[in-house]
């Protein structure tokens, strides 16, 4: 089995990787970079793009779809697959990413989409793929692509150590193609979750939360344990995420539930309330932050990132000028959780997507099969 990474490997953004087939590319994921610009923005796919047979998304966070009007563009006319939730967040993740003139001549093609839930194994171009719930968004999965053969393991984006949402186990595989988003960080998340809950203990004249609309949200609203308000434009789909019944740990969508019922709705031109306030996206790029940033700045009122901050994007400028704290919700694997995703695959070959190059050597001593030195562009071989 071959593989070709599109985008996503020695960096953050663009996530893509491509599996050749006789009868043509079988894609999974097509993210786009934020702070990047010109072909850097959209993944590594030179030529024509007729011979991709299918694209299957793992979740709609833009780094993994953003990318798909730009490819429909290109005159793509393949198979489109991914879960009912992700098909239901696509259209907002590319009216806030996509290239406009794209996006107008080809809006997201949801009559085109098919739909698959997680735990599905699907049949595609000779693959027999197997998918399960990343933990990471409701709706998310992670792809096992077998040959008959050799089996990949695309993680996608996942968390095995999530408060509120489940992750189902990993199978072994020859390859693992893993969520390296946090190098070998080694704080686990209950602890960052504490620290978030006393940075805003700390602040009872209010502050900002910026947030990406799925799935940190949540995670988000399970550390506060005080009242808080949402962007109105938040709620509805906040509370379609609490509803998501097999996505959700036993227990928790009762106190997610209760704690949003609680919550204040704040609406633009509202002053900024002395509660902490979640508005999305997480860096001030698109969504009500990219509003709520900038006034929160002019006003002193603080703010707390939680998330990946791109180079050039509003969020690391405000941190980078003293504006802004941060702390790290986690919403990827931290280290122990690849270690143990890695050791429960069999100790494979692995290649790490979404960061630097510096964190995949980090990553090297803990992860000890781990080929460090793929970069988007590369092709590799299935050992
Ligand atoms: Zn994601």
């Amino acid at each position: 089995m071959r593989i070709d990474l599109l985008g996503g490997f020695g960096e953050k953004g663009r996530t893509s990787l491509a599996v050749r087939r006789p009868s043509g590319r079988v894609l999974f994921d097509l993210g786009i970079k934020v702070g990047a610009s010109g072909a850097e923005y959209y993944p590594a796919l030179q030529g024509p793009v007729d011979d991709i047979e299918a694209v299957l998304i793992s979740h709609a966070h833009e780094d993994h779809i953003g990318a798909l009007s730009w490819l429909l563009a290109k005159g793509f006319r393949g198979r489109i697959l991914m879960t009912a939730e992700t098909k239901a967040e696509a259209p907002a993740t590319l009216a806030g990413y996509a290239d406009p003139a794209d996006l107008r001549g080809h809006p997201f093609p949801a009559g085109r989409v098919e739909l698959f839930m997680p735990g599905d194994t699907l049949r595609i171009a000779g693959l027999e793929i197997a998918t399960g719930r990343s933990g990471h968004v409701v709706g998310g999965v992670w792809f096992a692509i077998g040959d008959g053969a050799r089996r990949l393991v695309y993680c996608a984006d996942v968390v095995p150590e999530s408060a509120v949402f489940v992750m189902d186990p990993i199978p072994a595989c020859d390859l693992l193609v893993f969520d390296a988003s946090y190098g070998a960080d080694p704080v686990p998340g209950a602890k960052r979750a504490e620290a978030i809950g006393r940075w805003i203990a700390a602040r009872p004249q209010g502050c900002l939360l910026p947030t990406p609309l799925f799935g940190r949200s949540l995670e988000l609203i399970a550390a506060i344990d005080r009242p808080f308000a949402v962007h109105a434009a938040m709620r509805p789909a906040l509370e379609a995420q609490v509803e998501a019944g097999p996505a959700l740990s036993p227990g928790i969508a009762d106190t997610l539930r209760h704690r949003l019922a609680g919550a204040g709705d704040w609406r633009d031109g509202d002053p900024l309330p002395a509660t902490p306030l979640l508005c999305d996206d997480g860096m001030g790029q698109a969504g009500p932050s990219a509003q709520l940033l900038p006034q929160a700045a002019a006003q002193a009122y603080p703010v707390l990132l939680t998330g990946h901050l791109p180079a050039n994007s509003p969020g690391e400028r405000l941190y980078a000028e003293g504006k802004a704290d941060w702390i790290r919700m986690p919403t990827h694997p931290t280290l122990a959780g690849n270690v143990a995703i890695w050791e429960k695959a069999g100790r494979p070959a692995a290649i790490g997507h979404s960061c630097p190059p510096a964190d995949l050597a980090a990553l090297k001593p803990h992860i000890t099969t781990l080929r460090d030195e793929c970069r988007t562009g590369d092709s590799v071989t299935v050992p």
